[in-house]
């Protein structure tokens, strides 16, 4: 079958990614966060060829569950924790660890009775205010887990940082030396950094990162590109022209007529439109490759179709293959011209987009 639009995996570059995690953070292990659908690549596919990370992370108790019924036997952690008993139970049926961050947990952990145990990553809120303890409460948290007979010991600490992308921010100095202050009578192990923390802030690094976005060969900083820090990017989107137009001065395009033609010029239609997750407010002058040139968006964004001005590829035919983006047009870049951040767009891949891995190929 010819695919139209498809993404294609590079999962040699997730591993070299993963080994530029142990690079910039040489003495800590390394918590993969895979949570949604591994950020659009895909959770099976990429916890399988994650192995070697010591721990997944997920956001939900629910994407736990599909990991093991889809076999995943690796120690799971669910960043969100519980927030009922049937979570509860389920964490403890399927062998989960869990991000214990507000009373309500500990209420739950106070009725539960089970022959079963898991290890706890007890959040403290440093300044992110979205999950966690304060100072007060995390002391108190300690004390009960301490003596609760499901949680394993030691318990694990962690933090979040809010403002890590910007590395002229004092928030995240602030945020570290709450953290080593709060925790430093405590024994268990230490986990703070995501992927703006390991590659901007050394003294995040504790005993354990949490790498997301670096991982799939992305750069968190918005203006620089994965390749600045040496990561390579795990996905590229591509789809095709389905059909060339010669525009006359004046002509519009798509809907809306937003786009008027100044000067007689060659249109290329590509398949492959919001429905499948190309961003609907792309600008005008977004790039695109088309047989690997850098092309221009031009028109509107619909659900099926984009189109792009072929004046710098005149040759170009039906069937002639386009990258929307990837290891030569970074996502980093397209997500500027949408005037978003490249989480959403890898996010934002929906069904209608296949996955197809690139089998082993290096390039
Ligand atoms: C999503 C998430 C991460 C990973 O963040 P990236 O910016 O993708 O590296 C790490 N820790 C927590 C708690 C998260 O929710």
């Amino acid at each position: 079958m010819s695919l139209a639009a498809y993404a294609v995996l590079d999962l040699d570059a997730l591993k070299h990614n993963l080994a530029k995690v142990r690079e910039y953070a040489p003495n800590a292990k390394v918590m993969a966060v895979i949570k949604a659908n591994a950020y659009g690549h895909g959770l099976f596919r990429i916890a399988e060829a994650l192995q070697d990370a010591e721990v997944f992370a997920v956001a939900r108790v629910d994407e736990a569950i599909r990991l093991r019924q889809d076999g995943i036997r690796n120690r799971i952690a669910v960043l969100e924790g519980f927030s009922c008993v049937e979570e509860l139970n389920d964490i403890l049926h399927y062998d989960l660890e869990v991000v214990i961050h507000a009373e309500h947990q500990l209420k739950l952990l106070k009725d539960v009775k089970s022959e079963k145990s898991f290890s706890a990553w007890l959040k403290l809120d440093t300044g992110m205010n979205r999950l966690g303890f304060d100072q007060v409460m995390f002391d108190q948290a300690y004390q009960q887990l301490q003596y609760s007979n499901v949680i394993e010991k030691p318990i694990n600490l962690m933090t979040h940082l809010a403002n890590a992308d910007d590395l002229e921010d004092t928030k995240t100095r602030e945020q570290l030396e709450l953290f080593y202050e709060s925790v430093k009578s405590y024994s268990g192990e230490l986990s703070i950094a995501n992927s703006a923390g390991i590659l901007g802030w050394p003294d995040a690094l504790s005993d354990w990162v949490r790498p997301g976005l670096m991982l799939y060969g992305i750069s968190p900083f918005s203006g620089k590109m994965g390749a600045e820090f040496g990561l390579r990017p795990v996905m590229s989107l591509h789809s095709k022209i389905i059909a060339t137009k010669q525009l006359k001065l004046g002509d519009t395009v798509g809907y809306g007529g937003q786009w008027r033609c100044q000067k007689p010029t060659l249109m290329g239609v590509i398949a492959i439109g919001y429905a499948d997750g190309y961003p609907r407010n792309a600008e005008q002058e977004t790039p695109v490759l088309v047989n690997g040139i850098r092309v221009s968006l031009i028109g509107r964004v619909s659900m099926d179709m984009i189109t792009v001005d072929l004046t710098d590829c005149p040759d170009t035919q039906p069937g002639d293959p386009v990258i929307l983006w990837g290891k030569d047009l970074p996502v980093e870049e397209i997500a500027a011209c949408a005037d978003t951040i490249p989480y959403t767009l890898l996010c934002g891949i929906t069904q209608r987009v296949q996955i197809v891995e690139q089998d082993g190929q290096k390039s």
